[in-house]
């Protein structure tokens, strides 16, 4: 499995990384993992967004869903592909990204993409990837994701705060790919929907995952700091989602 970083900011594009954003191959099998601001033209350099397997949108808050409808209008509007393209959503979003776009049940939208939500518990396969997804802790229904493809398992936190499945989900899973929004000590006045860096390490040890690779993290931010917080908690390798990086995925 082939993870590549198509942007890791938290909550706005930088002028040089996009928001959250992920392609994963596994064969001839692609899917975008989440559609952050600035994430489709990043895609569209990389395969052909016309033939993507299926889309996870881990929840709608605009930098991680707003190029949903830079996909929309390419399939709608040309160049076009294999449509209708799976998306699965969290609980609410179908209705949510539908209300942007004006559709009704029988608009183009709804003929391009095919969208699907999701609760936690659920599992699906895209072409032989097993895609299961459990609750994250935030503002809005939001998922976290796991991808298992040959041996390979890879966990994408979305945006969540401490508890929720995400270390249950990353159990025994070859790469953490996980939000860190914060730096610093966590206390009462912290926002409860987000990760700090030390929490994501700690997730990883708990999780007992094989490597962390560190996502999220504001354009202010340093993201050495976050990977010495990570540090601290987890002994294993740490990396920073860095936009362009392709992560290969081996299973043990
Ligand atoms: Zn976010
Ligand atoms: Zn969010």
């Amino acid at each position: 499995m082939k993870l590549t970083i198509l942007g890791s900011t938290a909550g706005a594009p930088s002028r040089t990384n996009a928001a959250s954003g992920y392609l994963v191959e596994h064969d001839d099998t692609t899917i975008w993992m989440d559609a952050g601001t600035g994430t489709f033209m990043e895609l569209a350099q990389r395969v052909d967004p016309g033939a993507l397997d299926a889309v996870v949108i881990s929840h709608t808050h605009v930098d991680h869903c707003s190029d949903i409808f830079g996909l929309y209008g390419y399939l709608a509007f040309g160049p076009s592909g294999d449509v209708p393209v799976k998306v699965f959503v969290p609980e609410g979003a179908a209705e949510h990204l539908a209300a942007f776009a004006r559709a009704s049940d029988e608009h183009i939208f709804n003929m391009v993409l095919d969208i699907e939500e999701v609760a936690p518990g659920a599992e699906v396969f895209v072409d032989d990837v097993a895609v299961r997804f459990g609750e994250a802790i935030h503002p809005v229904p939001a998922l976290v994701t796991r991808i298992e493809a040959g041996a390979a398992s890879l966990v994408f936190s979305g945006d969540t705060g401490p508890g929720g499945d995400l270390i249950e989900m990353a159990t025994g899973a070859n790469v953490l790919l996980c939000e860190a929004s914060m730096v610093g000590v966590r206390d009462e006045r912290t926002y409860p929907f987000h990760l700090t860096a030390s929490e994501a390490g700690e997730t990883a040890a708990w999780s007992g995952v094989d490597r962390l690779i560190l996502t999220h993290i504001g354009a202010v931010m340093d993201p050495q700091q976050s990977l010495d917080e990570a540090a601290g908690a987890f002994a294993g390798p740490i990396e920073y989602a860095a936009q362009h990086t392709v992560f290969e995925i081996e299973g043990r």
